[in-house]
């Protein structure tokens, strides 16, 4: 039997790493990592790719809802559907009235920008993907203070410090090399309600209350500067702002965080005092931070702490993310801003990420007559990532035409009125930068391992084919994905052909650091902005502050009384990504089933046996899923699973209106609820509409 092997890079998570994928029989029959990449430690998802690719569930033929039920027909007249279906409704409402939401799975690769030129073409100003509430806030929030994407660079680090990110659970390599670094003798701080693993061998556990981050990262600040660990002479040359931020933080001492935080004033101190001393240290962060009230400010807080203590772009420290300056095609005409939602909501996130807040999506359905008519989904499942599931389903119930494209029938993809097959990353050739999802300048080329399985088409070719079909084929001119990738990469000089010859990648740039001695930041002033001006003017507190997150909550006070405990989702386990990856035996028996996470005297308090199943409920609604009880977990706080289905999606629990006042995101790491026994009488699930 022939084997062929095929370079690819793994599209099950944001790390990419390089796979060598084998192929017998036009089938995929193993992924092992590749030898020529950099990134090659393949974890269990990476490794069970051909579960994937021929798994029995996928969708396979385009299919139609006609009288509650699904019926297949041919791509051919999907796009009758879709072209009368857009046609008509830029003629009638206009172009505003489409609405087009990407996910990671093509968002994560540079084939994310096509669905983002169509839309321009089209004329819709609401495009959006799971930008509205991952990554971006905290592009922003950088953007704004040190003027470009930061990223914890742990080589050589003295002092690693993880701030609400699992990395065994989400980014295995970095855990790897955080406990080389202990190992060796580093220090490591970790800042999370959950004794993680990495907690344990930490040498400082900052055991917090969700959402109070802010209030911590403050109080360091006030530590830092307070006893001069700061360098003088990076924030006298490279920094604006720095005396306001010092009168500033004198107020938000270790015991007055330690009053909002939990975490001991001295362990506050400590903690500071040791990251204050290392050079280089780094701060590594992800989506966390970015998940309630005070994400902006909390990030905001973080880079002036990266900043002032000189570890901003050096080895060890924090780093810029490189990205390559891809080509764009011209477009005829500009969008309307005024007609995007959120733009006048969040204008800095609407600026920052040039898409819609999605956010906001619930509220536009409920107006008399809601401004979007016909949503398209690709490789996304709002139902099971996006905030408040219950008011979600009823404001995709009100759109006209649900269009999703996807894999696997998700929730979403139930809803909808066409449902469209997706190839795999094995069905299909990608673009891949390893500035933006690795933090290294290297591209990659990732090949297509074998032919479409059924009739799925690769996303790509949806708004190639719908482009022409509307009229913006001369814009749109490419005959496939490898045309187009030679026009992208046309200004770094890179071709199709040459990533085919050299799978490990191209870097394209140097890896450089201490960029801000070269020129001018990104930022307004062209220094580290510790006071933004540019937040000033938008009535944004212009210093990093902290704001309580039950303040802000309508009717706050009354709310936590019915609703005493704190909960949180969104946390990653190895098996799955967001809400992907359940269908795989092998990663179902890594994680059978969701959990809520409780500590031992909560649990106590409400009666709960570890094993036994609860309700968790909150003003959105209740959840039923297994207690796991452990003394690992902060007392009067739950971790609720994510990415699961039915009555046991977080997200029926969260808020999408208790946001961040600068980005609009929602506050997934902070909602107020409370745990019943199931046996026990409540309030009906309510998971439907
Ligand atoms: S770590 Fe991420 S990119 Fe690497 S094999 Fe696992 S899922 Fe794929």
């Amino acid at each position: 039997m022939m084997t062929k092997v095929a370079k690819m890079i793994c599209p099950m998570c944001s790390i990419g790493c390089g796979l060598d994928v084998f192929v017998e029989d036009g089938r995929v029959v193993k992924a092992e990592g590749m030898p020529e990449h950099p990134i090659n430690q393949i974890c269990p998802k990476g490794a069970s790719l051909h579960k994937l690719v021929h798994h029995s569930d996928r969708i396979l033929k385009p299919m139609r809802k006609v009288n509650g039920s699904f019926k297949e027909i041919g791509w051919r007249e999907a796009m009758d559907v879709m072209r009368d279906n857009l046609a008509t409704l830029r003629a009638t409402s206009g172009p505003d009235g489409l609405m087009v939401v990407i996910g990671d799975a093509v968002g994560l690769r540079e084939t994310r920008h096509i669905p983002a030129w169509f839309c321009k073409l089209y004329g819709t100003a609401n495009m959006s993907s799971t930008g509205s509430f991952c990554h971006y806030a905290n592009k922003l929030a950088m953007n704004y203070t040190i003027g470009n994407y930061l990223w914890g660079n742990f080589r050589g680090a003295k002092c690693v410090v993880a701030w609400g990110k699992n990395y065994p659970a989400s980014v295995p390599i970095t855990a790897a090399s955080i406990k080389r670094i202990v190992k060796g003798g580093g220090n490591l701080i970790v800042v999370d309600p959950r004794k993680t693993e990495l907690a344990k061998i930490a040498t400082f556990h900052l055991q917090l209350l969700p959402g109070t981050d802010a209030a911590l990262a403050l109080a360091m600040l006030n530590v830092i500067i307070g006893e001069k660990l700061f360098e003088h002479d990076f924030v006298e040359k490279y920094t604006t702002g720095f005396p306001a931020l010092a009168a500033h933080v004198v107020q938000f001492t270790p015991e007055w965080a330690s009053e909002i935080t939990r975490v001991p004033a001295d362990q506050i101190r400590q903690a500071a005092r040791l990251y204050g001393n290392s050079r280089p240290a780094a701060i590594g962060f992800a989506a966390t931070p970015e998940h309630n009230v005070n994400g902006i400010q909390l990030v905001r807080a973080l880079c002036s702490l990266v900043a002032i203590t000189g570890n901003l772009d050096v080895p060890g420290g924090s780093t810029y993310l490189d990205h390559a300056h891809l080509q764009h095609p011209r477009f005829p005409h500009e969008i309307d801003l005024s007609k995007r939602i959120g733009h006048a909501e969040y204008p800095l996130f609407s600026e920052t990420k040039d898409e819609a807040q999605i956010v906001l999506f619930n509220q536009v359905m409920e107006q008399e007559s809601p401004a979007i008519k016909t949503v398209i989904c690709q490789a996304t499942n709002p139902m099971g990532t996006q905030p408040n599931t219950n008011r979600l389903r009823k404001a995709l119930a009100r759109v006209d035409t649900l269009i999703v494209m996807d894999v696997f029938w998700s929730e979403t993809a139930k809803m909808a009125d066409l449902v469209l097959p997706a190839a795999t990353i094995a069905e299909r050739v990608e673009l891949c930068d390893h500035g933006y999802a690795g933090s290294v300048p290297l591209m990659c080329l990732s090949n297509r391992a074998i032919d479409p399985v059924g009739e799925a088409w690769p996303d790509w070719k949806l708004w190639f084919e719908l482009a022409k079909e509307l009229g913006h084929g001369e814009q749109m001119p490419w005959n496939d994905i490898e045309e187009c990738i030679d026009f992208q990469l046309a200004p770094l000089g890179l071709s199709v052909q040459q990533l085919k010859e050299k799978p490990g990648g191209i870097w394209y740039a140097k890896r450089a650091e201490k960029r801000y001695q070269e020129g001018p930041l990104n930022t307004p002033s062209g220094k580290v902005e510790l006071y933004s001006q540019r937040f000033a003017d938008h009535g944004y507190s212009p210093l990093p502050t902290y704001l309580d997150p039950v303040a802000t909550l309508e009717n706050g006070e009354q709310v936590i009384r019915d609703y005493p405990l704190v909960g949180a989702t969104g946390a990653r386990v190895l098996a799955y990504l967001h809400s992907q990856y359940r269908q795989i035996d092998n990663l179902r028996h890594l994680t059978p089933e969701p959990v809520v996470e409780i500590g031992i005297a909560t649990a106590g308090a409400y009666g709960v046996s570890n094993g036994e199943l609860v309700r968790v409920e909150s003003p959105q609604g209740a959840v039923v899923m297994k207690a796991q009880v452990s003394g690992d977990v902060m007392e009067g706080f739950v971790q609720v699973s994510y990415g699961w289905e039915g009555e046991a999606n977080g997200n029926i629990l969260t808020s999408d209106t208790h946001r961040d006042p600068i980005s609009g995101y929602p506050s997934l790491r902070w909602f107020p609820c409370r745990v019943r026994k199931l046996s026990e009488p409540g309030p009906a699930i309510r998971t439907g509409g």
